[in-house]
């Protein structure tokens, strides 16, 4: 006993000291991307067209573009120009730098270009009359060393896969250019280093990750292979078993008939079972390999996804992941994509075969433990319902390489998405609702016995028909406490199970739809909304011929409506409904539902709809939920679009400023104005809302008490008549505001979390005055603007702690204001940087002739400058035309006490947008646009919001407010430097330092924009 013990206290030391090593060098785990709306094309995409398409549909990812096998074997011959990537100019050259130049016009439309990825599929001739052909050309010839670093071997038949025979394996299925079909073998290191050549090439060329596919393994007798194998089997079976198993006397000296991979079940045996295995793990470890470790090395935010098969559960013959185990299934992919092959591109609908992916669909969210994926459907008729079953169950739609150019599809494309798009709180990270769960039998499949596969089917089918609310998770990881979560558990596993006897189980309290058979149903659970979400999905339609027509256009699609009908719903346990709403694409309003409730059920009735519909059954918590923090608004003016309505409204409208979106979790309480335009919007919002409208800000501050009596504020001092100051920066009363602030601090002996608008003060004195009171007294606050927290395109940030040299930005609108914004997000940037932050030694700001002279001269990285400039989506002037187009340019210069520099240029009738980009100490640089949201709801103030909010909420402010201490200075300085000839100004006030609290996360995607003039 003792001596177990021992041994196992010894592993555990091991192991945790492995781990302790790794940690000091492996990246911080990635957080899967998630997302709901994909693109995806093979062809179509080399138009103009195209990019419209994109611009209307909006997918958050768009599938495009080729990177691994077809692209070094294809490009460069006149036979890449159809199947299958359809490149559009030849070359491997000129292919680069024209998906490259896509991907570009992607990144502006704020949508993530992902590359396909053939990993082991050539196309080419070793030998022929003509010399060696395709892939074989390519290795030999026109391998560049410069761009892809050395080759791993000279000859390029030492990569690929061998029949037992030690020849090629290779085929003539698709003949292209009459050449033949090889195989790199994945578990070959050489292969693997060309795959890491490609990989790094991409990633060069502005991808944002890769789908990967042809993830197969033929009978290759490789010595890799063979090796391989065997210390598979001898991890899994000792000298005995294998003797008796496989009748294998000596592993090391046997040699194998086969080493397969899929086969047939109904001849299936245990070695063919454990090759098969074999192949699956090691391409998992392939992948591993070659984009997890290598790939995210380059790129750590590499979203990444396999391009994979199930058909109709076809599992030993036909899955990819089949004999993985649980942990490996989905590990490390951000989203699985999943090919239905020809299993469900029709209907059949007199024999109640409807052309669905519902399983297969609950089976990968329940098996990837709810990752975004999406169903390869290869169908161009159904097009909405196939969006309706991924959208109704937690995938992403693709479309599957939509028509760009039919436009009966692209409508229906453009208003699906933008349904979903619309109703993005509805179902981005939303999670399942479920009162059943199906179990998977993966065990039985890893022992090869399908039986319970095919009890499942039958299962699954009969709980979609009886409209039952059920969820799907393989065997291994519905766990008791799992399984207790359902009023019912069906597990095919148990032979005695068939649809009959389940029917007798089912739970006589459950939600129940009265629906017709065509129809499945579905539930959800929004991320941050107290809703249940109802997904019906209606696969009714007039069927052309026999076999449901799956050829043809969406034109026969030909969707018939569903009549009324009724449901009953369990509401959620703690909850009450407050309303209900029903949705449907094909109308664009909402109709509000009348409901009944009774025993905790729900009882509504489901309109007509065509194919999808959505009832959104708001709830409200019984028990009185925490109260919320109670804020008070100090502002200088209220009217539409000014500081105080873009951030103080959204405590009153949502989020999106309509009463549709997400709930602030802070409460507005009172509000003082310090001056009333004609315009003042604020009066109204009292009169609706009901806060306390106070004359002071004591009063706004002590709710008439006499006492301190918020939980916060928020001091907004943007807007109004105000004096400009000798130097040309509006002179906000901050410091008032402040000073009366913390005199009920004061005087009630208890302080509250302070969130000071934009600049501290428009001067240094002021601003050091708040701060240094601030700290004084230990009052959490925060200040800035909105811009470092806005989108980057691309999702770009400095390198936490990585060396940096130099900062350019590009900036437009007025100096103090729009240039504020700038030295924000350059800060946001700088703070990043190796050592911290160390403060600001001195600032010059050069204007008219000095600022081209500066170009001249490279007085900064005019290379950045460039990166910057290309980033800009649109822009007023030709590159070559600055000097002409912009009168009056402005360079902002800061010198950092290590070194690093920051020049902002600001570029007014040419750039009326925000850039950057930066350089590192090691030559390399990066760049993003600055993405604001020019419409409301101005979405960009609520990432700044949801700042406050953390703030308010945990007394912790989310980021430094040293970092707008240094920005309020710096700017100060600017203006002084400007006024007094251009001169250096030095600023040994802020050589200040901070170590950032903050790093920046990419928001959401942004939601649909209504004109500033409107609500
Ligand atoms: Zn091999």
């Amino acid at each position: 006993m003792r001596r177990i013990y021992f041994i196992v206290c010894l592993c555990l030391a091991v192991h945790a000291g492995g781990n302790l090593l790794k940690g000091q060098d492996a990246p911080p785990p990635k957080t899967p991307f998630s997302f709901t709306r994909l693109t995806a094309h093979w062809d179509e995409y080399s138009s103009d067209g195209y990019l419209k398409f994109l611009n209307e549909v909006k997918p958050e990812v768009a599938q495009v573009g080729f990177w691994g096998a077809h692209f070094w074997s294809l490009s460069a011959t006149p036979h890449g120009k159809g199947y299958p990537a359809h490149f559009p100019v030849q070359g491997h050259r000129e292919c680069s730098q024209w998906q490259e130049n896509l991907y570009g016009k992607i990144h502006k439309l704020g949508i993530k270009p992902l590359g396909h990825f053939n990993v082991i599929f050539l196309v080419g001739d070793p030998d022929s009359e003509k010399g060696p052909r395709g892939f074989f050309k390519f290795y030999n010839d026109q391998w560049d060393e410069a761009e892809l670093g050395p080759k791993p071997v000279k000859d390029p038949t030492e990569l690929l896969e061998r029949n037992r025979d030690g020849s090629l394996i290779s085929n003539k299925g698709y003949s292209i250019g009459g050449m033949k079909e090889y195989w790199g073998c994945l578990r070959n290191p050489h292969w693997r280093a060309v795959l890491k050549a490609w990989v790094r090439f991409a990633i060069r060329r502005g991808v944002d990750g890769f789908v990967i596919n042809y993830y197969y393994r033929h009978d290759c007798h490789c010595t890799h292979c063979v090796s391989g194998f065997k210390s598979h089997l001898a991890g899994r079976y000792d000298k005995k078993e294998l003797a008796k198993n496989f009748g294998i006397a000596d592993l090391q000296k046997h040699t194998f008939e086969e080493i397969g991979s899929w086969h047939s079940p109904k001849t299936s045996t245990l070695l063919q079972r454990e090759a098969l295995r074999f192949s699956q793990v090691s391409n998992k470890q392939a992948f591993d390999d070659v984009f997890v470790k290598f790939g995210r090395g380059l790129k750590p935010e590499l979203i990444l996804a396999q391009w994979n098969h199930i058909g109709d559960f076809s599992q030993i013959d036909g899955d990819e992941k089949c004999m993985l185990p649980g942990n490996l299934w989905s590990s490390d992919e951000d989203y699985l994509w999943y090919s239905l092959g020809s299993s469900a591109n029709f209907t059949r609908l007199k024999d109640g075969f409807l052309g669905e992916g519902t399983l297969q669909a609950r089976y990968i969210r329940g098996a990837s433990g709810d990752k975004t994926y999406t169903l390869g459907k290869y169908e161009s008729v159904r097009i909405r319902a196939s969006i309706a079953e991924l959208a109704a169950n937690g995938g992403a739609p693709m479309g599957f390489y939509t028509r760009v150019k039919d436009p009966e599809a692209r409508k229906v494309l453009t208003s699906y998405y933008g349904f979903l798009h619309q109703h993005d709180d509805l179902y981005h990270d939303n999670t399942s609702h479920a009162e059943a769960l199906l179990i998977f039998p993966r065990s039985a499949v890893h022992a090869g016995d399908l039986a319970p596969r095919d009890r499942f089917k039958q299962l699954g089918r009969k709980l979609l028909d009886e409209h039952v609310l059920f969820d799907i998770l393989p065997d291994d990881m519905a766990t008791p406490a799992v399984r207790k979560k359902y009023e019912l558990v069906v597990d095919p596993n148990d032979t005695n199970v068939s649809a009959a006897s389940m029917q007798k189980a089912l739970p006589a309290i459950r939600s129940r739809f009265d629906a017709p058979p065509t129809v499945r149903v579905s539930a959800s659970r929004p991320a941050r909304l107290d809703e249940l979400t109802v997904h019906f999905v209606n696969y009714n339609r007039a069927e052309r011929g026999e076999g449901g027509n799956p050829g043809g256009t969406i034109k026969d699609e030909k969707p018939i409506a569903t009549k009324e009908f009724s449901a009953k719903i369990q509401v959620p346990e703690g909850f009450s409904v407050k309303r209900v709403e029903f949705l449907t694409p094909e109308t664009g309003q909402p109709a509000s539902l009348k409901h009944g409730l009774s025993n905790g059920q729900v009882t509504i009735r489901i309109p007509s709809f065509s194919v999808y519909g959505v009832a959104r059954i708001r709830l409200q918590k019984k028990a009185p939920a925490k109260p919320q923090p109670k804020v008070a608004a100090i502002v200088t003016e209220y009217r539409h679009n000014s500081h105080a309505d873009i951030i103080v409204s959204r405590l009153l409208q949502t989020y999106t400023l309509d009463g549709k979106g997400r709930t602030s979790p802070l409460e507005l309480v009172s509000l003082y104005t310090d001056q009333v335009p004609e315009t003042d919007t604020s009066r109204a919002l009292v009169r609706k809302h009901g806060f306390r409208l106070s004359p002071t800000i004591e009063d706004a501050l002590t709710l008439g008490t006499g006492k301190l009596a918020v939980d916060g504020v928020l001091l907004i001092a943007e807007h109004g008549k105000y004096p400009r100051s000798a130097t040309g920066n509006v002179q906000y009363p901050k410091r008032r505001f402040w000073d009366e602030t913390i005199k009920v601090f004061r005087s009630s002996g208890r302080v509250v979390p302070v969130f000071v608008d934009k600049h501290i003060a428009d001067n240094w004195k002021d601003a050091s005055h708040i701060y240094d009171s601030a700290t004084k007294m230990k009052i959490p606050i925060m200040a800035g603007s909105s811009l470092p927290t806005t989108w980057r395109r691309p999702a770009a940030d400095v390198r936490r702690g990585a060396k940096l040299k130099e900062i350019l930005a590009i900036t437009y609108g007025s100096t103090d204001a729009y240039g504020f914004h700038a030295l924000e997000y350059c800060q946001a940037l700088a703070e990043q940087r190796g050592g911290g932050e160390t403060g600001i030694r001195a600032v010059q700001m050069l204007t008219g002739k000095a600022v081209w002279d500066a170009f001249e001269k490279k007085l900064f990285d005019v290379e950045l400058f460039e990166q910057a400039w290309d980033r800009l989506s649109w822009s007023q002037a030709p590159r070559d035309k600055l000097t002409e187009r912009v009168p009056s340019p402005l360079l902002f210069r800061l010198e950092y006490v290590d070194g690093l520099r920051v020049n902002l240029l600001e570029l007014n009738g040419a750039a009326a947008e925000w850039s950057g980009a930066w350089r590192y100490a090691d030559g390399s640089s990066s760049s993003s646009l600055f993405w604001t949201q020019e419409g409301r709801p101005g979405m960009h103030f609520t990432w700044l919001l949801n700042g406050i909010e953390e703030m308010i909420l945990t007394g912790k402010p989310a980021w430094n407010p040293e970092r707008t201490l240094l920005t309020s200075g710096a700017l100060d300085a600017l203006l002084i430097s400007r006024k007094e000839n251009q001169r250096r100004v030095k600023t040994p006030y802020l050589e200040l330092k901070y170590q950032p609290a903050w790093s920046w996360k990419e928001p959401p995607f942004p939601p649909p924009m209504r004109p500033w003039s409107e609500q």
